[in-house]
């Protein structure tokens, strides 16, 4: 479902991804975890194609992301820099739930669901709503779809993010932190959200998290970043529990 072929991202001289091989199936579950600064959020970043990327192809769906086919002869399998036509139109399938959830205060929780269906996918007002309401009941909302973001607790604010991207019916969602703006208490009823979708939807999911515990309960897969690579990849019990890799070891002797 999500494949980045040997992606290369630099700010100036700081390479932040460096020749990234990485193959997300579909409905699968990826935790990625690793130290500040390892290059996590900018591969979520590139999937919401928020930025450029020095080299590699990203494919969504089984279509390059990044590029698209070349002007050769068809099937000749070249491929050229995507034009923000074809980014707009392949991102349509990727959600993102940030960290300070983003959203638009000036509208109520049903209206911060409703806008981007209304404006992006062209669904009628009555259809948006519907489909607005339902998600937010399905987070545990129902009772909230007229309060302004201002009125809601920061894990109610995040639950209506979360409803928001899953408005837009993207095949892939990406969490960037979820809960790290959130008091402590709170981190449970958005965990509980997503453990949620996770369960009964066939969504790709890819969460980058301090939240170990999360990952290891959450995940099909972790993927440790360190130095914009992927040190070391695997299901959690063997990661978490017997990791081969002595920066996976350190960082979480760290963090554990
Ligand atoms: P954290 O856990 O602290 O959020 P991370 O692993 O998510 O870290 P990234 O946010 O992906 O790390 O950043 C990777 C590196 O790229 C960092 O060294 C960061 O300072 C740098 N970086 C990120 N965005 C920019 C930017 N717009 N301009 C310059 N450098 C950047």
């Amino acid at each position: 479902m999500v494949r980045f072929d040997r992606v290369t991202k630099r700010y100036g001289a700081l390479t932040v991804l460096d020749d990234l091989q990485l193959d997300i199936a579909a409905g699968e579950k990826v935790a990625i975890i690793g130290p500040s600064g390892s290059g996590k959020t900018t591969v979520l970043r590139m999937l919401m194609t928020l930025e450029r990327i020095d080299g590699g192809v990203i494919w969504v769906d089984g279509e390059p992301m990044t590029h698209m086919p070349g002007p050769g002869a068809a099937g000749s399998g070249s491929l050229v820099p995507a034009s923000q036509r074809h980014l707009r139109q392949v991102r349509g399938k990727v959600g993102m739930v940030f960290q300070h959830f983003n959203l638009f205060p000036h509208m109520s929780a049903l209206k911060n669901c409703m806008e981007a269906p209304v404006t992006v996918l062209g669904l009628s007002r009555k259809e948006a709503r519907e489909r607005g309401a339902e998600l937010l009941s399905m987070v545990g909302l129902g009772d909230k779809l007229d309060h302004f973001p201002g009125q809601l607790s920061g894990g109610q604010q995040q639950r209506v993010a979360i409803a928001r991207a899953l408005a837009m019916r993207p095949k892939v969602m990406l969490f960037d932190e979820v809960t790290s703006a959130l008091d402590p208490e709170l981190v449970g009823e958005v965990l509980t959200v997503i453990r949620k979708l996770g369960a009964e939807h066939d969504l790709t999911m890819i969460m980058v998290t301090h939240q170990m515990g999360f990952a290891k309960e959450f995940a099909d897969r972790v993927c440790f970043f360190y130095q914009g690579r992927i040190a070391e990849t695997g299901a959690p019990a063997e990661l978490f529990g017997n990791p081969e890799n002595e920066r996976t070891r350190q960082f979480l002797s760290a963090v554990l």
